[in-house]
């Protein structure tokens, strides 16, 4: 599907419709066949020598995830540039008997590491990418560890260790025997900014697992039963004509006018959207000096909301105030979408599961120490200094509207049966994407949240090799959740436009 706007320019008392492209493309997956319909859930068993066998061989592999996970904190390597942080994954795996596929869609840094052979197949999911201009020492106080670099202020260099130590797991005990399948690491680059997975997804990823199995650093320890909004990324671009400011401001049409139109449009709309709508921008570009009239002025927008329908309406909108304030300031606009994150389906039978084994690993016990450093990361932020909250939280009903935030993630889950949790790697309500997330995934409260992920992941995914029945019912939920539900991707054409931000 494609879409086409107008813009304006106005030269002397002539108008011109130029026509600015809306480049986009959307896909249609289809979904494979169905098992027959297991609904009840299967009563949660005593855990077997396997699972045992998981968590054991995670935590021998304790110090080299350490070490991994620190690497790509020291890293810090943002969307489609994360080619150190991608090969200490992908290496680690191929030398431990996986088979890599890297370049994976068109990206350098995503790949798939493969072991094993046939049925079940079991996809684990690892992210990487860190978040621009956040760098951060591991303190209790704000402090830049390099001037202008970036910072993993999301956890992600835990979230790909996490998925690689249990994988390795996995692999493991299919080598010895005690398992029977494929397990398949997915390297997904560019979580934070284009989506890498809904790339994979493009290029046929995902498709034949199973279940997919991923997790999230948090401030809390849950099975999802929250999920994440749908939102819509795009940029737009306003062309005017310069002339000087004072001199001759009437042979002027500013670029800046027009971004300052369409900004304070979205901010009217506000008001007029519902509570679960969220809506964000950054003026990236609108002039460089008062006395010339910008010709050029840049606005990346963000726009979410609980479902993917919702998303489209305010969208709809958002266009055409963009075309009202190109028109009022006379000038030319454009609007280009960077991508799309669809909001999850969410797996009841999955998440109790993964709730039944994070309440049977339990949660770390934190030094004196590291309390302290929770605290003082609490109070430094003007939160109530809690400490940690590591352990499960009780399960509860799936909310109408899942809570801020969106993740790629929910497009793999219209692909196969996805199931996802959160484990405290921070302390309880410091600011996200922010200083204290980098500093606490840079140090051992994320490593202790790291392997209570890794051992979660390794038991639950032993759970889904060992138990057809299991398997059965949380796809029969998965065919019934995504029933008449049409997938589509919200990428350009072509490879992902690696971002400007470093
Ligand atoms: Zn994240």
């Amino acid at each position: 599907m494609r879409i086409r706007l107008s813009g304006v320019w106005l030269v002397g008392v002539a108008v011109a419709c130029l026509g600015p492209s809306v480049a986009w493309a959307q896909g249609a997956s289809s979904k494979p066949p169905m098992p027959a319909a297991a609904k009840a859930r299967p009563a949660a068993r005593p855990p077997s020598a396997n699972k045992k066998a998981a968590v054991a061989l995670v935590e021998q592999q304790r110090a080299d995830m350490i070490r991994t996970s620190d690497a790509i904190w020291g890293f810090a390597e943002t969307a489609l540039r994360e080619t150190r942080s991608a090969a200490a994954i992908a290496d680690y795996a191929e030398q431990h008997g996986f088979t890599v596929e890297r370049g994976v869609a068109g990206m350098p840094t995503a790949f798939v590491a493969s072991y094993g052979s046939g049925r079940p197949v079991i996809g684990i999911l690892a992210e990487y990418d860190a978040l621009p201009g956040i760098s951060q020492k591991v303190s209790t106080t704000k402090e830049t560890l390099v001037e202008g670099a970036a910072g993993q202020g999301c956890g992600h260099n835990l979230f790909g260790t996490v998925s690689l130590g249990a994988a390795v797991a996995v692999k493991e005990l299919i080598a010895g025997g005690k398992l029977k399948g494929t397990v398949r690491l997915y390297g997904t680059p560019a979580e934070e900014r284009l989506g890498g997975k809904i790339y994979m997804i493009r290029d046929g990823r995902f498709r034949d697992d199973d279940v997919v199995l991923a997790w999230h650093p948090g401030d809390e320890t849950k099975a999802e039963f929250e999920g994440f909004q749908a939102n819509i990324q795009f940029v737009v671009e306003f062309q005017g004509r310069t002339a000087h400011a004072a001199a001759d401001p009437w042979n002027g049409r500013s670029a800046a006018d027009a971004a300052e139109l369409y900004t304070h449009g979205i901010n009217m709309l506000r008001e007029h959207v519902k509570p679960s709508v969220r809506m964000h921008y950054t003026v990236q570009k609108a002039g460089d000096v008062p006395n010339v009239i910008p010709d050029y002025a840049r606005v990346l927008t963000w726009l979410r909301d609980s479902k993917r329908a919702g998303v489209d309406d305010i969208f709809a909108r958002v266009q055409d105030i963009a075309k009202g304030a190109a028109l009022m300031a006379g000038v030319q606009h454009t609007l280009k979408i960077e991508a799309g994150f669809t909001d999850m389906a969410i797996l009841e039978t999955g998440s109790r599961l993964i709730h039944d084994n994070l309440t049977w690993l339990g949660p770390p016990t934190y030094t004196e120490e590291e309390e302290a450093f929770a605290r003082a990361l609490q109070q430094a932020t003007g939160k109530e200094p809690k400490g940690m909250l590591a352990a499960a939280q009780p399960i509860k009903p799936i909310p109408p509207d899942p809570p801020g935030g969106s993740s790629d993630v929910g497009d793999v889950s219209w692909i196969a049966p996805t199931l996802h949790f959160s484990v405290a790697t921070a302390p309880k309500d410091v600011p996200w994407h922010a200083w204290p997330v980098v500093a606490a995934s840079g140090m051992s409260i994320g490593h202790k949240g790291m392997m209570l992920a890794a051992t979660t992941l390794a038991a639950t995914a032993v759970d889904l090799y060992e138990n057809a029945a299991l398997r059965d019912a949380i796809r029969a939920e998965w065919a019934e959740k995504t029933k008449g539900v049409t997938y589509r991707w919200y990428i350009p054409e072509g490879p992902p436009p690696v971002p400007d931000s470093k």
